[in-house]
């Protein structure tokens, strides 16, 4: 009986294992073709300022409605895009549309864009960031590029100069979902990141009573403060955790409260209300 227990878990295991391994492979093939089928597109969410509650910026969220499988969490298809390298196409064109977007806007209006690991450290990097501030004829001072602490594990210098590269330029960069990757304190001694975008956990779990999620923030910030970097709180929701990332002294609030991803006509006409 025993026998016939293990075998079968096994089996369920063999099953489970295949059809994730099955509907992987076939959003790769769909992921292949959207962008000529047109299926990708932006949505951008405000980022305020702590103290006005004015728009500031907006990050770009792309979104994927697959003809076959409707909406794709970006959660399940971004890895794929960067494990097959679609991400390095699908990237260029992001940053594209971003700052056609945003050259569009009141210009005191910021964009920020994601960058993985694998499109920064292309070669043609750089030159298509400089592409899209050309041909959109957006400011680079406009521009942040959002990265993860991820992008520093495989090629930190390679990863580092081409930061450095776009900063030359005039772009900002920040580092999104800290203290959720491998966080090292070398790379803030390192890069002069704009802005430390503190992740959703953190915030949530510090406004349900979570006292090292407290505790941790502060540190963040008193130390972001030290090294001239700004902060961003990350998944606010709730008037109670606005007080409470203000009162820890964020400077910006990013969530759900002040604005969810939306498309970049929703996006303008919150210009239009302030
Ligand atoms: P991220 O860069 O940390 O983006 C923030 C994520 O949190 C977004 O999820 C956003 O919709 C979500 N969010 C914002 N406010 C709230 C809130 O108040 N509550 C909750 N529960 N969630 C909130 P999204 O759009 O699903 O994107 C997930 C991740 O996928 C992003 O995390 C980013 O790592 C990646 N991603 C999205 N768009 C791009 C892109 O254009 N390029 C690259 N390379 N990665 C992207
Ligand atoms: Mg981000
Ligand atoms: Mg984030
Ligand atoms: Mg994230």
């Amino acid at each position: 009986r025993a026998k016939e227990t293990r075998s079968n878990s096994h089996c369920r295991y063999e099953r489970s294992f295949h059809a994730q391994a099955e509907e992987r492979r076939k959003l790769e093939i769909a992921l292949r073709s959207a962008m000529k089928r047109d299926e990708l597109h932006l949505a951008f969410q405000p980022v305020v300022d702590a103290q006005s509650e004015a728009v500031v910026s907006f990050e770009a969220l792309l979104r994927w409605r697959s003809t076959e499988y409707g909406p794709v969490s970006p959660e399940k298809f971004i890895p794929i895009a960067e494990e097959t390298r679609l991400i390095v196409p699908i990237g260029e064109w992001i940053m594209h549309e971003a700052c056609k977007a945003a050259a569009s806007w009141p210009g005191d209006v910021r964009i920020a864009v994601n960058v993985s690991g694998e499109q920064l450290l292309d070669p043609n990097f750089v030159s298509s960031v400089i592409g899209a501030l050309t041909t959109s004829g957006l400011a680079p001072e406009r521009l942040e590029i959002e990265v993860t602490e991820s992008i520093f594990l495989s090629d930190a210098t390679r990863a580092c100069t081409a930061l450095e590269h776009v900063m030359a330029v005039g772009c900002t960069v920040a580092l999104d979902d800290f203290g959720t990757g491998y966080s090292s304190l070398g790379y803030l001694r390192r890069m002069r990141f704009s802005t430390i975008k503190l992740d959703r956990s953190f915030v949530n779990g510090a406004a349900g009573g979570n006292r090292e999620c407290l505790a941790i923030l502060q540190a963040v910030v008193t130390m972001a403060e030290s090294l001239g970097m700004s902060t961003t709180a990350e998944g606010v929701e709730t008037r109670r955790e606005v007080d409470m990332v203000r009162k820890l002294g964020c400077r910006k609030i990013q969530g759900y409260y002040f604005g969810k991803p939306a498309d970049a006509l929703a996006a303008q006409a919150l210009f239009a209300m302030s």
